[in-house]
């Protein structure tokens, strides 16, 4: 076991989405970029789904092509429901802005190690199976950061500026013991891959589809290489009632939701399925004197919206502006440090409101409303693009939204509070025993 030491102006905990693009735009800059990754590329991750308001960051890291190659196009998304007739198409070439009218759906094993390797390639330092394990602050000068790498090699390396885009591991949250459970959300998630799943048809086959049921959602994901990814997202209590292992279980949870289990007649599992609880959460801030967390470092809330790896790659840009301005002018970074966390609320915000809501009949109801003529629909559509940082341009049809929204839960007031009664039991805590 040996020891080495070095340094660096910006040290990026953490190779996935966030950390990756943040590496690249700091090193195009002509910043000295080291980032560590405990894992080596390419890796299983969950997280398939993107957005189109990703397809401009793809453009601007010289990626869009690479990402083509690997991507199933996904025009829009399905809403499959047990509680009416057909279900509804939500076409993404209907939001208000449809300069982006379509996303992709790719493995993430490709596409992170696509955008890994473009920040090497564009300039920043990476190195892989490489652990950050401790790091010290000092006020005022640079911050100590260990790491581990394979066969145990210790490393000691001084940087300028940390970010910490550790995922869900949460590094500089945990460091710094700010990471808060969310008191509004729970849900656990299993899922895997299958083969000969029974897809749309014609240029929607790339669409994600949503089928809700008793105890939550699933997501169907068509990929490019022929598989479709297969999830539940679901209450806490349900994931508790397990007797069986989790294949089983995945296969017995798909049972329960005949629209999908039809789609799936013909498919086979052809993954390990995998569990996970307890992703919802927030960190206290955004940010520190020579640091910034990113992504899912920072907050995770609930992956119905496939809003995650948008969100990531988005804290990322403006995180790259913000360390520039606190590295070239350290006057200023209060400030930008401040900024920075306005715009980190900014994308959780919107999206929670939704969320907190997805399983409310109102919400299922406008969801489900087949019109996309009005603007309120268009609104809504433009959220669902990952349209959240303009929402001033849209505001008074999302209030619109909203309102129709609280309208509708007075006509139904019965179904409505039984249905968040039913939430309100369905987020307790529950010891959940799998893993993530
Ligand atoms: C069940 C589920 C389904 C989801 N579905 C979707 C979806 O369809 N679409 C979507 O956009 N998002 C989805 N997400 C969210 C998405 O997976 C994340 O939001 C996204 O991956 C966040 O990117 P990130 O770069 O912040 O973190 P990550 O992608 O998790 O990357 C963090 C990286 O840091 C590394 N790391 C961690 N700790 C250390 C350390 N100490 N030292 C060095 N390296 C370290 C990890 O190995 C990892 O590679 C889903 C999430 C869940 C839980």
């Amino acid at each position: 076991m040996s020891e080495s030491e070095s340094s660096c102006e910006v040290l990026v905990i953490g190779g996935g989405p966030a950390g990756s693009t943040i590496a690249t735009l700091l090193a195009q800059q002509g910043r000295d970029v080291l980032m560590l990754e405990k894992a080596k590329h390419p890796r299983f991750h969950i997280g398939e789904s993107l957005l189109p308001m990703n397809m401009p960051l793809f453009e601007q890291l010289g990626v869009a092509e690479e990402v083509k190659r690997i991507g199933m196009v996904k025009l829009g998304a399905e809403f499959v429901s047990p509680w009416h007739d057909a279900p509804v198409i939500i076409d993404f070439n209907d939001a208000l802005d449809n300069t982006y009218p379509s996303a992709y759906q790719v493995r993430r094993d490709e596409f992170d190690e696509i955008l890994f390797k473009n920040a090497a390639n564009k300039g920043a330092r990476v190195i892989e199976e490489c652990k950050v394990t401790d790091i010290k602050f000092q006020p005022g000068a640079e911050a100590l950061v260990d790491a581990m790498g394979k066969d145990g090699q210790k490393q000691r390396i001084r940087a300028r500026f940390v970010v910490d885009a550790s995922g869900r591991d949460t590094f500089l949250s945990n460091h710094f013991q700010m990471k808060h459970r969310n008191k509004k959300h729970n849900s656990a998630a299993i899922f895997g891959h299958f083969s000969g799943a029974k897809r749309l048809e014609g240029d929607i086959e790339g669409n994600i589809s949503l089928f809700w049921f008793d105890h939550g959602w699933f997501w169907f994901i068509p990929l490019a290489d022929g598989n479709t990814s297969i999830g539940a997202t679901c209450w806490p209590y349900y994931m508790k009632t397990r007797k069986t292992d989790t294949t089983q279980f995945l296969l017995d949870t798909i049972a329960m939701c005949p629209a999908l289990a039809e789609r799936l007649k013909d498919a086979k599992l052809v993954s390990p399925v995998t569990a996970t609880g307890n992703f919802s959460y927030l960190s206290e801030r955004s940010s520190g004197e020579n640091y910034i967390l990113l992504g899912d470092a920072f907050a995770f809330i609930d992956p119905v919206f496939s809003s995650g790896v948008f969100l990531a790659m988005q804290s990322a840009f403006t995180g790259a502006e913000t360390v520039e301005q606190c590295l070239s002018k350290p006057r200023e970074a209060e400030r930008a440090l401040k900024e920075f966390d306005k715009v980190m609320m900014q994308g959780p915000t919107v999206f929670s409101w939704f969320i907190y809501r997805i399983t409310t009949p109102a919400m299922r109801n406008l969801l489900m409303y087949k019109g996309t003529e009005s603007r309120v629909k268009r609104a809504l559509i433009s959220v669902l693009i990952g349209d959240v940082y303009r929402t001033n341009r849209y505001g008074f049809w999302l209030f619109m939204f909203k309102v129709m929204y609280y309208g509708l839960s007075l006509a139904n007031l019965k179904a409505s509070i039984m249905a968040w009664r039913k939430r309100k039991r369905s987020i307790r805590v529950v010891e959940m025993g799998v893993t993530g």
